[in-house]
């Protein structure tokens, strides 16, 4: 009798954790060694936000991607702590502002992926005169290079010349397929970085989705694609006027148009209701909508049906498609330092070194 309450213990144990991975990108390691470069307790996780995916945490830090190229950790966990940014570099010699820097990214951003930390980094080399960028992604722990964003082979030379091989995004999409977007084109990849899908009509913002087995994004002229990623088919979905930007929960995509509407999404009957105005950029957390864009420029948190929240104008440096959500807070990344606030809106402050 005992035996089987132990047995069912542990196989409830064992289900919290298989649901627990399901739902967030999480690094399973409970132990850490305090030479590594990103120090802390518990599951490493990712935070997005709409252009990039602006920091990494475990349960004791955040390790934010500065505005300066410099990662900054933040110790969340301790309460007696000022709020305050600290250079994630080990060398105390270190003055922190050249690329020797471990803190130091260039043009890129560390992100969470298949339970390990990688960063994607783009190198200047000049080439026939010209200033070009390089791609790479690497593994964080072994410093073993997974990924080169190269063009892909078969687009056409027309295209070609307006491509490169640099990585302006990498967005993690679910457990199994990341995002890399390049200047003309977009990669889907494996857990192995192997390519599975490639498109080059690639829009002005890097949001892409994966709900039911199908691929979601934002082509080039303002229309919503959506690919079977067993056939590979593409068709593009109706939309009101022409889609901005979007960004999705487990179950709908938001899109704003030309006109600032706010829309709701189903992918299951592709029908769409609109539920705000004025929220030309915007980003779903959790449970609420950050946007802006309205002629007067206010910042409304919206829930998911558009019911207005509260009025964020006054956190003067909180974004809107920049915000991301860490816990019971929203974070923005600015010129100098990070805002918070609480999900409502509420509790607004700024962190700096
Ligand atoms: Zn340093």
């Amino acid at each position: 009798m005992k035996k089987n309450k132990i047995l069912i213990g542990v196989i409830s144990i064992m289900f919290a954790g298989i649901i627990t991975l399901g739902i967030i990108e999480c690094n399973n390691s409970n132990t850490k060694d305090n030479d590594k470069l990103f120090i802390g307790n518990g599951k490493f996780c990712q935070a997005k936000r709409l252009n990039g995916l602006g920091a990494i945490y475990d349960d004791d830090y955040i390790f934010f991607d500065c505005e300066n190229q410099i990662y900054e950790s933040y110790n969340y966990s301790n309460k007696k702590n000022d709020k305050k940014l600290n250079v994630n570099c080990r060398n105390s010699a270190c003055s922190h502002n050249n690329d020797k820097c471990e803190a130091y990214v260039e043009l890129g951003e560390y992100f969470v992926f298949n339970s390990k930390i990688y960063k994607y980094y783009n190198k200047s080399k000049v080439v026939s005169g010209e200033n070009r960028l390089y791609g790479s992604i690497v593994e964080e722990e072994s410093g073993k290079t997974v990924f080169k964003n190269s063009i892909p082979t078969d687009m056409s030379s027309e295209l070609a010349i307006d491509d490169s091989e640099a990585i302006l995004y990498v967005r993690v999409l679910s457990d199994d397929i990341i995002k890399v977007d390049g200047d003309r084109h977009a990669y889907l990849l494996d857990k192995n970085f192997n390519i599975i899908y490639c498109h080059y009509n690639i829009g002005k913002f890097p949001w892409g989705a994966i709900l039911n087995g199908n691929y979601y994004y934002i082509n080039d002229i303002n229309e919503i694609v959506k690919v079977n990623l067993t056939t590979f088919e593409s068709k593009s979905i109706a939309s009101n006027g022409k889609a901005f930007m979007a960004d999705n929960d487990e179950n709908f995509i938001y899109y704003s148009n030309e006109f600032s509407e706010l829309y709701k999404l189903s992918p299951d009957d592709e029908s769409s209701i609109k539920i705000a105005d004025n929220a030309l950029f915007f980003s779903v957390q959790n449970k609420y909508i950050y946007a802006s864009g309205g002629d007067n420029g206010n910042k409304i948190i919206y829930d998911k049906n558009g019911k207005i929240i509260a009025d964020y104008s006054a956190c003067v440096n909180m974004g809107a498609d920049s915000a991301f959500q860490i816990n019971d807070k929203i974070y923005t990344i600015f010129n100098g330092g990070v805002a918070y606030m609480d999900l409502d809106g509420k509790n607004y402050g700024e962190m700096m070194q």
